[in-house]
């Protein structure tokens, strides 16, 4: 069996982070969300949250260092010991650098990048709906706007990167949410990672 060490990479309104979940309580792995640990902490008004609220609103991406440091410091908790599922990081290639050299200097990889497939037009159309449900700041016109156009130039190159090393698969993120995780499960299976 293969240790369960994930990525789920898509754009936003892809619906990564709702899958994400699902796939990390089948595998009974935990998700590291740097969206939501960032949310948390804005919430919670902490100093970590004053610092990147402006920065979320405006749909930009909080600095590599400070970012990378917070997930190698939940990685290294241990209920991560035995496998984790990241949804929102790496999100460019420093940050891939970054990951790489904690996960080597365990001498760890990551084991399979999910990338989940939505085109542009419905994952606006979801995070339409998104920002009626759910009131985020961020899900401003000009917000989403700024996320997807970063989402393309900085996040999808990191794609290519893990391509080539072979932990790719590619997601059709359009149906029904049962049908996209077991279409994701399906994929990790054939890597050898199941529950
Ligand atoms: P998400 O929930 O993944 O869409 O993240 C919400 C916001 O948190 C993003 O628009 C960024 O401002 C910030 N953020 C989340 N993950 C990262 C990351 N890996 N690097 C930099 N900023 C991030």
């Amino acid at each position: 069996m293969t240790a369960p060490r994930l990525l789920i990479v898509g754009p936003q309104g892809s619906g990564k982070g709702t899958q994400g979940v699902r796939i990390a309580e089948a595998l009974g792995i935990p998700v590291v969300s740097t969206g939501d640990v960032f949310r948390a902490n804005v919430k919670d008004g902490t100093e970590l949250g004053l610092k990147v609220k402006a920065i979320i609103d405006a749909g930009d991406l909080v600095p590599d260092e400070l970012t990378s440091a917070i997930v190698r410091d939940r990685l290294e908790q241990d209920d991560a010991a035995g496998g984790f599922l990241l949804d929102g990081y790496p999100r460019n290639l420093g940050q891939v650098g970054d990951l790489d050299a904690f996960l080597a200097s365990r001498g760890e990889a990551l084991t399979g990048v999910i990338e989940l497939s939505v085109p542009r037009d419905e994952s606006i159309q979801r995070l339409a709906l998104r920002a009626t449900e759910q009131g985020r700041a961020d899900d401003t016109e000009e917000a989403i706007a700024k996320r997807l156009s970063i989402y393309e130039s900085e996040t999808a190159p990191i794609l290519d990167v893990y391509r080539e090393r072979g932990v790719v698969d590619e997601i059709d993120g359009v149906g029904s949410l049962d049908a996209i995780t077991e279409r994701i499960t399906a994929a990790l299976a054939a890597r050898g990672i199941s529950a």
